[in-house]
């Protein structure tokens, strides 16, 4: 297949490196031209430029996966798609679903994806091979079946699981296992900057090990990234925050009452929970 893929860092470099393996043709396009000599020179595109319209053959361009950060999907859809054959399907790899597949569909041929699959870093230079392999993928069904099959097929090929879900009901799960832990993990950093005792602060830093490191992880993360999560998923985010809300008032009243059954009865619930969300 000849593909495309707007925005050329960790997910769209890592794309490219693994379907260019596959034997497909890849184009690529980002607003630098650094990026998009360094994609050319790691082997993850065939050709890249700033221009869509400098790409060569682009009327054979079958697929266009858009890898930018979610405020830049649309826009780079309304700007690429009237200069492709309207047969080109797209499709896009942001965190949230809702805000986009509506919209989108009224650009092009569209169909939503969000590939579950990422490390800490970002940029070209952190493309890497099989980055989506035994990886769980979910796409937006549409009306456009055979869209959703080429879809699909691609991410199949590249190992991914996936997992058809409507928008609104992906943007839900997300949010509980994605944007609230990035939520409470910033607010349980914040809260120990409040501690007002400079010894006792030091003395927390010097002690913290595994612990803090696993549960401050993605609240220490891109800054940018979390404000996209609560500004683009912000109802669904919001439900889940009240809900934690409720349940840590819980675990303050047990805690001040000394209810300490109930307290160890929660904890063994969530105990036996933990396994059925990480496997
Ligand atoms: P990234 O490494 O920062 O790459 C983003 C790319 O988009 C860069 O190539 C950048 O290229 C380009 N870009 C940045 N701002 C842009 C703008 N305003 N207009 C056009 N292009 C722009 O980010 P990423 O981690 O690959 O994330 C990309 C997408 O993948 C996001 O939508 C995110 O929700 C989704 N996603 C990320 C992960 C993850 O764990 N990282 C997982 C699943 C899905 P230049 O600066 O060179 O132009």
């Amino acid at each position: 297949m000849n593909i495309g893929i707007a925005g050329l860092g960790l997910i769209g470099g890592s794309l490219g490196l693994d379907l260019r393996s596959l034997g497909h043709y890849v184009w690529g396009i980002s607003r630098s031209s650094d990026t998009c000599k360094q994609a050319v020179a790691i082997g993850a595109v065939d050709a890249a430029c700033q221009e869509v319209s400098m790409i060569p053959y682009l009327n054979k361009t079958d697929v266009v996966f858009v890898c930018t950060p979610i405020t830049a999907i649309l826009p780079t859809i309304a700007a690429i798609a009237p200069q492709l054959s309207p047969k080109t399907i797209f499709t896009d790899v942001g965190s949230v679903k809702s805000a986009i597949v509506g919209e989108a569909t009224k650009l092009c041929r569209f169909v939503g994806s969000h590939p579950m699959a990422g490390t800490a870093f970002s940029g070209i230079n952190a493309a890497e091979r099989n980055l989506f392999k035994n990886r769980p993928c979910v796409i937006a069904p549409t009306e456009d079946r055979e869209a959703m099959v080429v879809v699909r097929s691609l991410w199949e090929s590249l190992g991914m699981l996936i997992y058809e879900c409507d928008a609104a009901v992906h943007d839900r799960a997300v949010a509980w296992i994605s944007h609230l832990p990035v939520m409470v993990s910033a607010a349980l950093i914040h809260s120990c900057q409040q501690e007002p005792d400079a010894e006792v602060v030091q003395l927390a830093k010097n002690l913290a090990s595994s612990g803090f490191r696993d549960t401050s992880r993605v609240g220490g993360g891109n800054p940018e990234l979390g404000r996209l999560m609560a500004e683009y998923n912000q109802t669904a985010l919001l439900k889940t925050l009240h809900t934690y809300r409720d349940v840590l008032q819980s675990l303050i009243g047990e805690i001040e009452n000394g209810n300490w059954d109930a307290l160890q009865a929660l904890l063994e619930t969530t105990q036996a929970a933990r396994p059925l969300y990480i496997k």
